[in-house]
């Protein structure tokens, strides 16, 4: 049985003021309880690097105008409030709050979120909070890459199915605006970041899936250690009749495999495994003991590369474990074509095409939407780092990746880190366009150019969607050049 958290006529402090932190401030309403948003605009970690910077809503006020010197470090930060409020952060801190909730880009570790616990405010995610509240039962996706496209995948194999599951969590709608509604018999598919996985109590899904484990987030995480525990610590609450699925293909995944309690089961791209895998041209499931059962031909997924391969396994896997019959995994494999931005196909010109894989933000991520496409390929790479070389990049890239742009704020650690490996086919562009533009010079017709950046996005833009929309708005902007007789 779930604990619930009875706020009913409470105040909550919400640590943070975007879509998490807005549906928990919503579910905190339908609770009784009263909300009050804290949200640090220039918010620092311990060892003064900034975090993501927040938006507050437009209603919220600025708190305090003028922060003062010497608040138990919290001159480093400015607060907004909403709805206004007139006290002073000191009776914020010192009133009675039982409840924080705090959203995901924020650092547990931020001064202010220490001084809160200090002061024995109890802090939860909001994945936490949410959960707490409902009564469906939860299936949850976790890895660096390939979250979105697995969780949307799974949850459309299981309305295949006839289940009632909605897809919520990282990807959009945060779980805490349908944690009431969803009822016993529905399902919660839920995609989960490390931030929100680490900061989780009791939070235990039915059937945990980890996709992948390679470097990311390390600016926050501190190093690879932390950042796998933080993804391992979503099924470190399972039990016996739980299931986990986990990547048998990677390394850092099966290193940690033996800490999980609940019956495992694995998906592959190269072996017979107790779960399901692709040979021979299909995907097939195995129970462990007996045939295995074929469930769809390989050519049918619709959803290109070897990575989408894996997370169709992943998925497929998830929900034949949860009651999903084959023929709804089939069928749902066979109509999905992939999320937006997601090594989205845009169009060709000049022989050229153009591919928007803008959400490929780390080297992983990158080298998947490499590794996915054949021809000469010119990679266009940048943006914001995460605290990490890209030396690993350019030893991975494959052979017909002939040439790169580098642009954006991690330009020059790039350059450099071709440079160490021998990788001579790159150029540094001043901004986005240039690099754009200059990746079609660079490329022939037959060939391919790929957005696959390795890189956050925010020292050019708001977000990857964003990049990703510049991009197709660039590309499509191309003329085709025809030569007139
Ligand atoms: P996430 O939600 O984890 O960011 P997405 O499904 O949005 O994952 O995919 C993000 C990027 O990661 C894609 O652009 C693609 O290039 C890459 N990717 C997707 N699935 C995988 C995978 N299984 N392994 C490695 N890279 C992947």
């Amino acid at each position: 049985m779930k604990k619930g958290l009875n706020i009913s006529g409470q105040r909550v402090l919400i640590l943070g003021a975007g879509e998490s932190g807005q549906a928990a401030a919503e579910l905190c309403v339908k609770l009784g309880a009263e909300p009050v948003f804290m949200d640090g605009i220039r918010c620092k970690t311990e060892d003064g690097r900034s975090s993501a910077a927040r938006r507050a809503p437009d209603n919220a006020s600025r708190f305090p105008p003028d922060p003062p010197d010497n608040n138990f470090q919290l001159s480093t930060f400015n607060f907004q409030l909403a709805p206004p409020d007139n006290a002073s952060h000191f009776s914020l801190l010192n009133s009675q709050f039982p409840l924080a909730i705090i959203s995901p880009g924020i650092p547990p570790n931020a001064p202010h979120v220490r001084e809160l616990r200090n002061r024995g405010i109890k802090i939860v995610s909001e994945l936490e909070f949410a959960y707490r509240q409902c009564a469906a039962p939860v299936l949850a996706v976790t890895g660096t890459n390939g979250k979105t496209t697995t969780v949307t995948l799974l949850g459309a194999i299981l309305k295949r199915g006839g289940v009632r599951a909605e897809v919520l969590g990282n990807i959009g709608t945060a779980f805490s605006r349908r944690a009431l509604e969803l009822k016993r018999g529905g399902r919660a598919v839920l995609e989960v970041s490390s931030f929100q996985a680490e900061a989780a109590e009791t939070f235990r899904p039915r059937v945990g899936v980890i996709l992948n484990i390679t470097p990311d987030h390390l600016d926050r995480h501190g190093n690879m250690e932390n950042y796998a525990a933080a993804k391992f610590k979503m099924l470190s609450r399972q039990r016996k009749t739980d299931f986990a699925v986990l990547n048998a293909d990677d390394p850092e995944i099966m290193k940690r495999a033996d800490s999980v309690r609940a019956q495992i089961y694995f998906f592959s791209l190269n072996k017979k495994v107790k779960g399901c895998y692709i040979e021979g041209g299909g995907v097939w499931f195995w129970g462990g003991e007996g045939e295995p059962r074929w469930i769809v031909s390989r050519e049918r997924i619709k959803l290109p590369g070897r990575h989408n391969a894996a997370n169709a396994a992943a998925a497929a896997c998830a929900a034949l474990l949860y009651g999903a019959g084959d023929n709804a995994v089939a069928a749902a494999l066979a109509e999905f074509t992939g999320a937006k931005h997601r090594l989205e196909f845009v169009r060709e010109v000049n022989g050229v095409k153009y591919y928007d894989d803008s959400k490929a933000t780390n080297i992983g991520g990158a080298l998947a939407g490499a590794w996915a496409l054949s021809g000469e390929v010119t990679i266009i790479l940048g943006g914001s780092g995460k605290g990490y070389e890209f030396d690993e990049l350019f030893e991975g890239l494959p052979a017909n990746v002939t040439r790169a742009v580098a642009v954006g704020a991690a330009a020059d650690k790039i350059m450099a880190a071709a440079a160490r490996r021998g990788y001579g086919g790159i150029v540094a562009a001043p901004d986005f366009r240039s690099a754009v533009e200059a990746a079609r010079r660079l490329t022939v017709p037959g060939g391919s150019v790929l957005l696959s950046p390795a890189c956050a996005s925010f020292d050019m833009f708001r977000d990857y969607a964003h990049r990703g929309e510049a991009f197709c708005g660039i590309v499509e902007g191309f003329r085709e050049l025809r030569i007139e007789n």
